[in-house]
């Protein structure tokens, strides 16, 4: 890694009025880290510099393919001073996981953990106190100026970092789901396990029905038979039965491997809960619902951590959980999890990367 730090860092003062209430995904550090590859050379000429547009071909394989991956974490202070991501290995390894989907070249985990740390370290001062965070996006894509269709020989990484604000502001509101009928997320054999950018774009007129339909994500059910529940938009799902037992979708290849899901199945195991990685239907879903069974149920992912799932919405009528309101379950699960995050309860795993 060669280091180039910015002449033209943001002024402290104007840095402090933008971390005041970043919200999400707007604000962004000083610095990133760029790394190629080429068929010839493979990686080279890793570097974290000034943040800066990037200068594209219009024929680069990415505009015309979509081929590109990404990741999503956080780092964030510790009550103690110091500075820690969560299982940041785990987001090497989906990457490379990603990128063999996509037909990419696999960055080596020590170079997307330097990477990590490297800006991490830069930019600390772009890392917001309290329950905020600094969400590091590291991506990659094809640039080969080339329009035949087959892998690019040429690809760029990139790590930047925005600093993002809690998602718990307002305290534990249960989000509103909206269930589509019409569209899907991923078929066997497709690209629902890669983190792939295509999935998303794919996945957006359904989220603007969501959003139309005073939603806050779409759950996805599976796009054989559209009966199985697969995974929200942007987050993993579980559901919590009347005899205190977890049950969670299969990773069947449509879903997305989620870290936070990993943790939660890890966490409920070791205190004794039985989970269950297995098919739920929405029919089921309804009628658990209904009869009582389904005490609660909630969404899970790097940006929100545990979201309680209140009520879903759907053309065939709503579904409300128990009350609609956030079990105890739910919250306990978060408090856990969070409290692990942060450093206030033993990291007993060794997931806490400082
Ligand atoms: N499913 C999808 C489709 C996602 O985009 C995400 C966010 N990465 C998740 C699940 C949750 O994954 P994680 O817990 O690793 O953030």
């Amino acid at each position: 890694f060669s280091r180039r730090p910015t002449d033209r860092p943001v002024a402290a003062d104007v840095r402090a009025d933008l971390l005041k209430d970043p919200g999400f995904g707007k604000v962004f550090s000083d610095h990133m880290v760029v790394i190629r590859w080429t068929k010839d050379r493979g990686w080279h000429d890793a570097e974290v510099c000034a943040r800066a547009p990037v200068t594209l071909d219009p024929a680069a394989a990415v505009l015309h393919y979509g081929q590109e991956i990404f990741e999503g974490l956080k780092a964030y202070n510790l009550s103690d001073g110091t500075i820690a991501l969560f299982r940041p290995d785990q987001n090497a390894r989906r990457f490379q996981q990603s990128a063999a989907r996509m037909a990419m070249p696999e960055l080596p985990e020590a170079v997307f953990l330097q990477a990590v740390d490297e800006l991490v370290k830069i930019d600390t001062a772009w890392i917001p106190k309290g329950d905020g965070s600094l969400y590091l996006r590291p991506f990659m894509f094809a640039t080969e100026a080339f329009l035949g269709v087959r892998p690019s020989h040429e690809y760029l990484f990139m790590l930047i970092a925005s600093s993002v604000g809690s998602y718990f502001k307002g305290g534990e509101k249960p989000v509103t789901v909206w269930l589509t009928d019409r569209y899907t997320r991923a078929a066997e054999g497709g690209t629902g396990a890669a983190k792939c950018g295509g999935n998303y774009a794919s996945s957006l007129l359904a989220q603007a029905e969501a959003m139309e339909n005073g939603c806050d994500q779409v759950v996805f059910l599976d796009a054989a038979e559209h009966r199985w529940v697969e995974e929200l938009g942007g987050m993993n799902v579980f559901f919590v039965m009347d005899d205190g037992s977890l049950v969670t979708p299969p990773l069947s290849g449509t879903i997305l491997p989620g870290i936070t899901r990993d943790a939660i199945i890890t966490l409920a195991r070791k205190e004794g809960r039985t989970v269950r990685e297995e098919r739920y239907s929405i029919d089921q879903w309804r009628a658990d619902a209904a009869s009582g069974k389904l005490k609660e149920a909630f969404a899970c992912g790097t940006a929100a951590v545990v979201a309680s799932i209140g009520k879903i919405k759907s053309s065939a009528g709503d579904i409300v959980i128990s009350d609609g309101t956030t079990g105890p379950v739910t919250s306990a699960i978060k408090a856990r999890l969070v409290g692990i995050q942060r450093g206030e309860v033993a990291d007993e795993f060794g997931w806490v990367h400082r």
